[in-house]
């Protein structure tokens, strides 16, 4: 079989190469791609491009992927953009049907197939539950986690979702605290309730053996209260811990790590509800909170889905080779953008570590080949489509978080940048910078079709 090298070194030589010289289609391109193209491996001569247009393209067997965030990109809430309606009826055939394999990115927590109906009536189109990644999506992948008795945080359906992602033995926040009525004590009411003795206690809960930290719960104050209890106790609250620096801790998965989010105003984000969570923790145990897992947008982990999620989606359309270039649009440069251009890197650092003799096929990865923090390593049983992209573009929209001309790192009164970012992903300004900036989505379409030699239907 072919190897990821084998494959580019192999369209060079027919004269097709797709690396960082489109950084350069216009001058405004040229200083907002400054940073991301030279992140890549533009200085080695075998990734050179030369030249920008890929002209063997043809409409009905294109080897790129088109991926979309959802609020901001596509729709304001629940009402859909007109450049986007513009854009998806560009993207159809003449049946109707999606001629280029789309999927859908969004770091919101919803069932799959709920946003699936949504979408499809907002653009008279089929969309397929698995064409929608929601943060939690990629949580499918942790197949070593999915027997465990699992605490599942959120709100609705959060027991649905857990178990659509594959994880077989659920509980909730509410069934820890009936079976340990005495640890929320920051709950008056319980409180009262413990005082007059209208309780009873239930040892025989079986161990909590992970949590899936979903979504932002309501009453973050018990929430934390028993989330630590938990952690202190290795899932188990029935006796106090006798050294709470030493208890090892039980798995933790987070999804959207989004401290923010703007709607009528800026909102709280479940980040936000884990860094008080992380803070609790550290502040009583002086140790970190330990992420297994970190899910959704940005980290690496969600675009490789979103990866195996278009490969699948083209074989469906009976697309036969390869996927080669996946574009991602985004209205938030410090998710979407920032997510796009950790996975062009990624992939790139893949294919440079093939081309060094790791025997990795860039389908998994590990620590020591991707160089990624432990919480964020994509597990090496997951199961999922060869990686083949070998370029992730980021496209950043103008009818969402983002708007033309806004600073996008701004300082504090102490000069340094705000960064809202997960502790485990380091900050690196030059990742907000986008490979394209578009007024909307239907203008990044023409962009694409441009780019790809694609014919209007
Ligand atoms: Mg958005």
């Amino acid at each position: 079989m072919r190897t990821f090298i084998d494959r580019i070194m192999h369209e060079e030589a027919d004269g097709y190469s797709s690396d960082n010289s489109d950084c350069s289609m216009d001058s405004m391109d040229s200083v907002l791609n400054a940073c991301v193209c030279t992140s890549s491996l533009g200085t080695n001569s075998r990734y050179r491009k030369t030249q920008a247009v890929s002209a063997h393209v043809v409409a009905s067997n294109p080897d790129f992927g088109i991926l979309f965030d959802v609020d901001g990109v596509l729709a304001r809430g629940s009402t859909p953009l007109e450049p986007a309606k513009r854009a998806m009826e560009k993207l159809k055939d003449s049946n109707g049907h999606l001629r280029v394999p789309v999927a859908f990115v969004t770091n919101a927590c919803n069932r799959s197939h709920d946003k699936a109906r949504q979408i499809g009536n907002w653009f008279d189109l089929e969309v397929s539950p698995d064409q929608v990644i929601h943060a939690p999506t990629p949580a499918k992948l942790l197949r070593d986690l999915h027997d465990k008795h699992t605490l599942v945080i959120g709100q609705e359906h959060r027991l649905d979702i857990g178990a659509d992602l594959g994880f077989e033995n659920c509980c909730t926040i509410d069934d820890v605290k009936e079976a340990y009525p005495l640890l929320d004590m920051v709950d008056h009411e319980n409180r009262k309730v413990v005082a007059r003795g209208q309780y009873k206690e239930n040892p025989d809960f079986p161990r909590v053996e992970a949590i899936l930290l979903i979504g932002e719960p309501t009453h973050w104050e018990s929430n934390l209260q028993l989330l630590i209890d938990l952690l202190l106790t290795q899932g188990k609250p029935t006796e106090a811990p006798t050294d709470v620096h030493a208890v090892p801790q039980i798995p933790v998965i987070a999804c959207n790590m989004d401290l923010v989010f703007m709607a009528e105003a800026c909102m709280f984000g479940h980040g936000a509800f884990l860094v008080c969570l992380e803070a609790l923790y550290k502040k009583i145990t002086g140790k970190d909170l330990e992420y297994t897992s970190l899910v959704g947008k940005p980290c690496e982990i969600t675009y490789r889905f979103a990866e195996h999620t278009i490969v699948k989606i083209a074989k469906r359309m009976g697309i036969n080779k390869p996927i080669k270039r996946l574009y991602f649009f985004g209205d938030n440069p410090h998710v979407d953008i920032v997510g796009a251009n950790l996975y062009d890197r990624y992939i790139k650092q893949n294919a440079l570590n093939l081309a060094n003799g790791n025997e990795s096929d860039g389908s998994t990865s590990s620590t020591d080949s991707s160089g990624l923090p432990s919480s964020r390593v994509i597990p090496a049983n997951a199961d999922l489509h060869d990686q083949t992209v070998e370029h992730c573009y980021s496209m950043l929209v103008g009818t969402g978080v983002y708007k033309a001309g806004t600073e996008m790192n701004k300082k504090g009164p102490d000069g340094k940048v705000i960064y809202h970012g997960h502790r485990d992903i380091a900050h690196e300004p030059h990742l907000t910078q986008p490979h394209k900036f578009v007024h909307d989505v239907h203008d990044g379409i023409d962009y694409i079709f441009e780019r790809e030699a694609l014919l209007s239907a």
